[in-house]
């Protein structure tokens, strides 16, 4: 791998949380309003959905085309979620925080154990829902079919076992809420890093 030493002071922010929490909402506007912030794009197997754009959302490849970067050691982690294949890119994580930009990772439960193994130093967050039956709500609301929500409803309590995992939990009762308790939270992160 070719690894660029991490700048001490760039964050490295991990988000996990359920399905359906919200977490891509929290992430979108996070982004908007903290251009010192920028997301680290993975790539996965599972089909592009139609708005998305290769790149942006995801880099789309194939399963071969995964597994190669796997065995070239290209990957900061890797998981199967739902069937697919997810992973993150080291390099790009690597040369975005060499620039000293924060980078933010939106990555299962699975994922995160695995960076954290790597990277002690990041700030690692798990969104949580304000109760499980809203959770299945936010998901009704999305269209997931009836045995899918069933299914991912499994895989959310699944996940929310590993909650402790963390160092901070945030509960998306609301998006401008919970936005304004991660922007504080990464604040403090930030000074207690000056602080070092
Ligand atoms: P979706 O297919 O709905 O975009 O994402 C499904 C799940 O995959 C989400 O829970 C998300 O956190 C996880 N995920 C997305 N990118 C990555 C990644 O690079 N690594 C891992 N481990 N999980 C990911």
């Amino acid at each position: 791998m070719n690894a660029v030493p991490a700048t001490a002071n760039a964050l490295l922010v991990v988000i996990s949380g359920p399905g359906g929490v919200g977490k891509d909402t929290l992430i979108e506007m996070l982004l908007r309003r903290n251009p010192s912030l920028r997301y680290s794009v993975s790539y996965t197997t599972r089909p592009r959905r139609d708005y998305e754009v290769d790149g942006e959302h995801y880099s789309f490849v194939s399963v071969q085309e995964f597994e190669s970067l796997i065995k070239a050691g290209e990957l900061l982690e890797h998981a199967r979620v739902g069937g697919h294949y997810y992973g993150t890119s080291a390099r790009r994580v690597e040369e975005i925080q060499a620039a000293g930009v924060d980078v933010i990772l939106k990555i299962d439960v699975q994922g995160a154990e695995q960076v954290r193994q790597r990277r002690p130093d990041g700030v690692y967050i798990f969104v949580l829902p304000p109760s499980m039956e809203e959770l299945t709500r936010r998901r009704q609301e999305r269209g997931d079919p009836a045995q899918l929500n069933l299914d991912r409803q499994r895989l959310a309590e699944w996940e929310m076992g590993f909650v402790d995992h963390y160092d901070h939990a945030i509960v998306n009762d609301d998006a401008e809420r919970a936005v304004a308790e991660l922007e504080a939270l990464l604040e403090r992160e930030r000074v207690r890093r000056r602080g070092r």
